[in-house]
């Protein structure tokens, strides 16, 4: 063939390989709309150790040989999309929670603490939520496991210099005008002074229905509009419990999606941001068996919006990503070697607060000896006394001598000295700010399960970020947590 034509087909080719190439992305682009349903799961406190540590205590529960076959995946760490997100802060690389939402909520750096402002606090940022709202018309919802007007939750709708301005947080919640709020009871609903007006009744003039029994919230309807969700039955600081204590009658973080999505639910789209925030508090107290309670919750959680998603899969984006990683979760203890008995876990039936109320407070009251509160122990989370060997419900559990006399240590600072300042560095590193038996027995037991904690605060580790649906391939990579709002923000179009 001659030259002259081979290269004019050879070129001609190129042009249309070309054309076809550029008219298809185009294409593709027109095609693609934004997610009408942006599910944003925030495991407050959980990076890699945490979800990694549910999983692998699930698989070691089902070990039937001594071939380990390895973690039993939570729904999450399947989604198709895997990235990471570095979480520093204009403080530290150890951030909070206040900075690292308003990172992901409105793609600004800030220093630990502030809301939505610059680090001179005078600059407000506005958040992807209100965006949404304002300029798509999305519904929105707000959900937690810890009070309303906490660090995260308040990211997606509050503006304030201080984090601790709960009062002023809870009237930039009635101002938001967002469809639905669910979790734990308002901080400070009089204000620092308590003479400020009941929030709760801000509400009501602020056109919201505020519910705070099960029967009242089950019979909350899209037909109500604006809804504020008070959990009927509080724990700690009038958050939800814990996962490992909830009662059955207790709504889950599930049950409030669930009902989230009700009322929210609308042909134009919808935001909800659900924070799963007592993953942090338990591993602020070194608490495994809790942390794997309330991530387990929180996948839970995520598995609903999953169902949703299935309805709708074109138009539904799931995210479930962490704001921090919180004491230094590893799994893998010195004393442990190369080995983990994460079983040992499930001997755990109380978190450190709940024992802390229904047990060492009586113990302070009742002048109860060691060995009585050591029976207690051993039922609640299987360590036993030496003395005590033959009768183990788990022989792994059995505590050496030196165990015991930490364990006793511990006992006796709690029963003479409380709560409270410890009195030296020491002691800090042994028992943070917690009351030393409780977090002794964690301690204690954490160890002998394989895992460790390094810090009661929290640290640099990066987060995942997992994607499924709409959008998802935006989330691959390795990138900043200011990169979430910005992927979100082109995903959608809102500037
Ligand atoms: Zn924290």
């Amino acid at each position: 063939m001659n030259k002259k034509i081979v290269s004019f087909v050879l070129l001609a080719c190129m042009v249309i390989c070309a054309f076809v190439t550029s008219f298809s992305g185009v294409f593709a682009q027109n095609e693609a709309s934004a997610p009408k349903y942006i599910f944003l799961f925030v495991g407050d406190g959980m990076s890699y150790p945490q979800f990694q540590t549910a999983s692998d205590y699930l698989g070691q529960l089902q070990e039937s040989d001594d071939i380990l076959s390895g973690g039993i995946p939570l729904s999450f760490m399947e989604f198709p999309i895997a990235g990471s997100a570095t979480t520093f802060d204009s403080t530290s690389f150890a951030p909070d929670s206040a900075s690292t939402a308003t990172s992901f909520a409105t793609g600004h750096k800030t220093y630990s603490g502030i809301i939505n402002m610059d680090e001179s606090k005078t600059i407000p940022y506005e958040t992807i939520a209100e965006k949404l709202k304002k300029q798509l018309n999305y519904k929105v919802g707000i959900i937690t496991s810890v009070n309303l007007n906490h660090a995260t939750p308040a990211a997606f709708y509050a503006h304030q210099p201080s984090r601790g301005n709960y009062y002023e947080i809870g009237e930039e919640l009635v101002a938001s005008g967002f469809e639905f709020f669910g979790g734990g009871a308002m901080i400070s609903p009089t204000g620092k002074e308590k003479d400020k007006k009941d929030i709760y009744e801000v509400m009501v003039e602020g056109g919201y229905k505020v519910v705070k029994t099960y029967a009242e919230a089950n019979a909350v309807t899209a037909a109500d509009e604006k809804v504020v969700i008070i959990g009927e039955t509080l724990a700690d600081s009038n958050a939800l419990s814990y996962e490992l204590d909830r009662a059955e009658n207790e709504w889950s973080l599930a049950d409030y999606v669930r009902k989230g999505i009700e009322v929210i639910n609308n042909e134009t789209g919808f935001f909800m941001m659900v924070e799963g925030g007592k993953i942090d508090w338990a591993c602020h107290a070194n608490d495994a068996g809790a942390t794997i309670g309330d991530t387990i919750a929180l996948d839970d959680a995520v598995k609903v919006a999953s169902e949703f998603a299935a309805q709708h899969p074109e138009d539904t984006l799931i995210l479930v990503t962490g704001d921090h990683e919180t004491g230094g979760l590893s799994i893998g203890f010195a004393g442990t070697r190369y080995d983990t008995y994460l079983q040992n876990l499930a001997s755990q039936k109380i978190t450190y607060a709940r024992y802390d109320v229904d047990y060492v407070e009586k113990y302070i009251e009742n002048k109860t000896s060691f060995d009585e509160a050591m029976v207690d122990v051993a039922e609640l989370f299987g360590l036993t006394l030496p003395a005590n060997a033959a009768s183990a419900a788990q022989p792994t559990l059995v505590l050496t001598n030196s165990e015991v006399a930490d364990l006793e240590n511990a006992f006796n600072l709690s029963i003479n000295g409380g709560t409270g300042d410890r009195k030296s560095y020491q002691e800090y590193l042994m028992y943070g700010g917690y009351e030393p038996f409780s977090i002794t027995i964690n301690h204690i037991l954490n160890n002998k399960s394989g895992l460790s904690f390094t810090s009661y605060s929290h640290t640099g580790l990066p987060v995942a970020v997992f994607a499924q649906g709409n959008g998802e391939d935006l989330f691959k990579g390795y990138y900043d947590n200011t990169d979430i709002y910005f992927k979100l923000a082109e995903l959608t179009g809102v500037n």
